[in-house]
């Protein structure tokens, strides 16, 4: 990872893990999942309401967590409204990809935008289920499921 990458990296999950953005509740009829990452202790409850073209209307989050998974709800919570469900299950997949091998191709970086620099986990792989828990929960709130997500 360049210099450059890696000072907007810091950046991002200071700014965001001070002031969280989309950090509330949802009311119904939005649906909502929980996940639990009990390797470090973060937890996260993610609200979505899709709309009738089974598009993010709108996205939000609460919990508690170390920075990383704070920050990555919150730019997750920025950059998923509007999106499809197909186009969110492709962004978790790229964003995946990214945490894990610390590389995505030049078309995945463009449609991961912001979320690029979280490439900056990869370096520390115990990190990797903070900065990934918010996206299994919203998966799973997209798809309706009730049972609590765990990254174990
Ligand atoms: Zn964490």
């Amino acid at each position: 990872m360049n210099e450059e990458l890696r000072d907007l990296y810091q950046e991002v999950i200071i700014e965001h893990s001070k002031r969280p953005r989309n950090f509330h509740a949802l009311a119904a009829p939005a649906r909502s999942a929980d996940g639990y990452n009990p390797l470090c202790g973060d937890t996260v409850k993610v609200y979505v309401e899709m709309d009738d073209d089974h598009k993010v209307a709108d996205v939000s989050f609460e919990g508690s967590g170390c920075a990383i998974s704070t920050a990555s709800a919150s730019v997750m919570t920025e950059i998923m409204k509007g999106k499809s469900a197909d186009e969110a299950e492709a962004l978790f997949n790229s964003f995946h990809e990214l945490v894990t091998r610390g590389e995505a191709s030049d078309d995945e970086i463009d449609a991961l935008g912001k979320l690029a620099v979280f490439g900056g986990v990869s370096e520390f792989p115990t990190r990797v289920k903070c900065a990934t828990l918010c996206w299994h929960t919203l998966r799973a709130a997209i798809a309706g499921e009730d049972a609590p997500i765990t990254t174990e």
